[in-house]
C-alpha cells in the first residue's frame, strides 16, 4: 500500500498510508483463488466471508463487498487500518506457501472507505425492545457488543466515561494510523442501528450496576478495557517529564495537545524524548512525539525480533527516524535540581533462555550502566485493566491480574452481568475484543430469551 513520504509525514498527524485505488484493489482481489474450506476465515474472530467480499471487490462492486463485510463486523474502516491481520487472516491464507498472502486487511479497508456517507440500516424488528440492555465502554468490545443486540432488536444504551466514543481507538491510536473521523462515522452507523449513546458517565460512580438494574436494564455488558497503565518502579519516575504512555496519548489524540495553544491541552517535551517499551502502545508514543519536532529514542530490552508490536509500524517508525536501542533497560530516571527529568540511566542487556512468552529473555549485563539525555521519559511497558467498575461492585469477582472474571458464557459471578475484551483478557487486539463482544451478545441473547423463566 503506498504511504505517504516519510520526511513530510512527521511534520503533521494527517494519515500514513493511503490505501488502495481501484485498480490496485481489482489486482490484487484477482489474486485471491476463492478457496472452498476458505482457511482465511478461520483466522478471523468475527469470521468475516472474506473470499465472498473479495470476490465483489474484484467484479467492481466495492460497496456490496462492504455490506457482506457488515453482516459481520461493524468496524471495517477500523479494522482495515489496524487488525494485525498478518497474525490472524492473512497468516491463514494458503498462498503464504508463494510467500505473498491476499492483503486483505488493505482490501478491507478499500471496500470500507468507499461508503461516501454513513449508510442506514433499520434494527431489527422490535421484538426485543421492551428488553433494555446496558454496555459499559464504548471501544471495540462495546460497540460490537451494543451493535448485535441493537440488530437482535434490544434497546441498548451505551455508557462511556469520557466525552468521546471509541476507547483506545479514540484516545490510544493516534490520528495519523486511525483518523477519528473514521472512528466517529462507524460509530455513527451503530448508533444509527437504534443504540443510544450516553458519554460522560462512568458506571460505578455516576451509576452503580445496581442503579442500571433498578432502571430496568436486565442484562449489563462490561467492556471498560484495559487503560490504567502499568510503571516500571524505578528512581526518578514521578519527576517532571515523564509520561505514562496512557496520558502522553490522551494528550495528544484526545485533547489534540499538537494544536495546542488552539486546543485546550498542552504537552510539554522539551528536545529530547526517550519512550519505554516496544510494542504498538511505545510505537505509536514515539511516532507521536516525532511529530512534535523532537528527536526520539525508542528503548526495548530485548532485540527487533522480540518486538510486539506489528512490523509495518516498525518499518513505519525507523523511516520517520525513530532511533532505536536494543537490549537495553532503564535502570533510574535522572532528576535535575528543579524536580525535571534529565536524563535515563540505562543497562545492557543480552538474550537468555525462552521465559513464559516463549521469548528470550532479557538478561541484565552487570556494571554496564550508561546514560542518555531526555528532557521527556515516556513510559510504554502495558496496561492493566480499569479496576474501579469492580472495586465499587460488591460480588464482582477478578482474577489477580485484575481482569474480571467470565464463566464460558462470558457471565460474570453476579448474574445478567456479562464482560469481554480488555478487561477479561488483559491488553490484547481490537479484533480480539470484537470477537468476545460478539459472542458475549449472542450469550445475552439467550440469557434474556429465558428471562421470564429466570
Ligand atoms: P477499550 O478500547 O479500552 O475501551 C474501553 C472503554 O471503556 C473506554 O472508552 C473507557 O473510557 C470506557 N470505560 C472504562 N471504564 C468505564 C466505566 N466505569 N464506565 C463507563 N465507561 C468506562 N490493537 C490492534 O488490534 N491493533 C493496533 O494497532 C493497536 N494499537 C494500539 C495502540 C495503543 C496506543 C493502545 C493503547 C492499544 C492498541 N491496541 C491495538 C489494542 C486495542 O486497542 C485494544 O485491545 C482494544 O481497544 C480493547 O478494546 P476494549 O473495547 O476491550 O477496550
Ligand atoms: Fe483467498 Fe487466501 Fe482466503 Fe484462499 S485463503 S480464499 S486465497 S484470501
Amino acid at each position: 500500500m503506498k504511504r505517504r513520504d516519510a520526511v513530510e509525514r512527521t511534520k503533521d498527524f494527517f494519515e500514513v498510508a493511503l490505501g488502495l485505488d481501484r485498480a490496485d484493489a481489482a489486482r490484487e482481489a484477482s489474486r485471491c483463488l476463492q478457496c472452498k474450506d476458505k482457511p482465511c476465515v478461520k483466522g478471523c474472530p468475527v469470521e468475516i466471508d472474506i473470499p465472498s467480499f473479495i470476490k465483489l471487490i474484484k467484479e467492481g462492486k466495492p460497496e456490496e463487498a462492504l455490506e457482506k463485510i457488515k453482516e459481520k463486523n461493524f468496524l471495517p474502516a477500523v479494522c482495515g487500518r489496524v487488525c494485525p491481520q498478518e497474525d490472524q487472516c492473512e497468516a491463514m491464507c494458503v498462498l503464504n506457501k508463494k510467500k505473498i498472502p491476499i492483503n486483505i486487511g488493505a482490501l478491507e479497508r478499500y471496500a470500507a472507505d468507499q461508503e461516501s456517507a454513513v449508510s442506514r440500516q433499520p434494527s431489527a424488528a422490535g421484538q426485543n425492545k421492551d428488553k433494555k440492555v446496558a454496555v459499559v465502554g464504548s471501544g471495540p468490545a462495546g460497540l460490537t457488543c451494543a451493535a448485535e443486540l441493537a440488530k437482535s432488536g434490544y434497546t441498548v444504551t451505551l455508557f462511556e466515561s469520557l466525552h468521546v466514543p471509541g476507547g483506545v481507538l479514540s484516545y490510544g491510536i493516534p490520528e495519523f494510523r486511525l483518523p477519528k473521523k473514521i472512528v466517529l462515522n462507524e460509530v455513527a452507523f451503530i448508533q444509527s442501528l437504534g443504540v443510544e449513546l450516553r458519554t460522560n458517565v462512568l458506571i460505578g460512580k455516576t451509576y452503580t450496576l445496581d442503579d442500571l438494574f433498578s432502571d430496568g436494564y436486565r442484562a449489563v455488558f462490561i467492556a471498560s478495557g484495559a487503560g490504567l497503565p502499568n510503571f516500571l518502579g524505578i528512581e526518578g519516575e514521578n519527576a517532571g517529564g515523564v509520561y505514562s504512555a496512557n496520558e502522553f496519548l490522551t494528550r495528544v489524540n484526545l485533547m489534540k495537545a499538537y494544536e495546542f495553544p488552539k486546543s485546550a491541552t498542552p504537552v510539554k517535551v522539551g528536545k529530547t524524548v526517550v519512550v519505554i517499551g516496544g510494542g504498538n502502545v511505545a510505537l505509536d508514543s514515539a511516532r507521536c512525539a516525532r511529530r512534535l519536532g523532537v528527536e526520539v529514542k525508542l528503548v526495548y530490552r530485548r532485540t527487533e525480533s522480540e518486538m510486539p508490536a506489528r512490523r509495518e509500524e516498525i518499518d513505519n517508525a525507523k523511516e520517520e527516524g525513530i532511533d532505536f536501542m536494543f537490549l537495553a533497560a532503564p535502570k533510574r530516571i535522572l532528576v535535575d535540581k528543579n524536580g525535571f527529568c534529565s536524563g535515563l540511566e540505562v543497562l545492557k542487556m543480552e538474550l537468555g533462555p525462552p521465559d513464559a512468552s516463549g521469548r528470550p529473555r532479557p538478561v541484565i549485563i552487570e556494571n554496564s550502566e550508561f546514560t542518555i539525555d531526555a528532557d521527556t521519559v515516556i513510559v510504554a511497558i502495558g496496561q492493566s485493566p480499569n479496576p474501579l467498575l469492580a472495586k465499587n461492585t460488591k460480588g464482582l469477582e477478578v482474577t489477580a491480574r485484575g481482569t474480571i472474571k467470565v464463566d464460558e458464557h462470558f457471565m460474570t459471578s453476579i448474574k445478567g452481568v456479562f464482560a469481554g475484551g480488555d478487561i477479561i483478557t488483559g491488553a490484547d487486539t481490537v479484533i480480539s475484543a470484537m470477537g468476545a463482544g460478539k459472542k458475549a451478545a449472542k450469550e445475552i441473547d439467550k440469557y434474556l430469551k429465558g428471562y421470564d423463566e429466570i
